[in-house]
């Protein structure tokens, strides 16, 4: 129902308005987690995960070295005790390596030049 509408039934309405202070922000946040889907399974209500972690962290805030998933996919990386995990933190960590060095390599480093950069932005080659 349009604001309008509201505020119009209110003025007649026997029961007094219910005070929506904060709640907009909140129905906000949901609706971004519910789009926010896990790669992996597919589950709405995804968590945000960082690719390259500890120091690296904001690292890959900036630079969106991140992956959507699930409350239990995001444990299952952190934890990297499974096949699964260590495989997929693995490939995901080269994915954005490879990605980065190509993207300066597009626009005139060498692949050299771009290694060293990366090298400076992360400190460890994953390829
Ligand atoms: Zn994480
Ligand atoms: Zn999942």
């Amino acid at each position: 129902m349009k604001r309008e509408i509201l505020d119009e039934y209110y003025q007649t309405c026997p029961f007094p308005k219910p005070k929506t202070t904060k709640q907009k922000k909140k129905v906000n946040g949901w609706k971004n987690k519910l789009n926010r889907i896990c790669k992996y399974c597919g589950k709405p209500y995804a968590e945000r995960h960082e690719v390259f972690g500890g120091s690296n962290r904001q690292i890959s805030i900036d630079n969106e070295f991140q992956v959507d998933v699930c409350r239990n996919h995001h444990e299952e990386l952190h934890a990297n005790s499974t096949e699964w995990a260590i495989s997929e933190n693995k490939k995901l960590r080269q994915h954005y390596q490879l990605k980065y060095e190509i993207e300066l390599i597009e626009q005139g480093y060498t692949a050299e030049q771009a290694r060293r950069e990366w090298m400076r932005l992360i400190g460890r080659n994953y390829l």
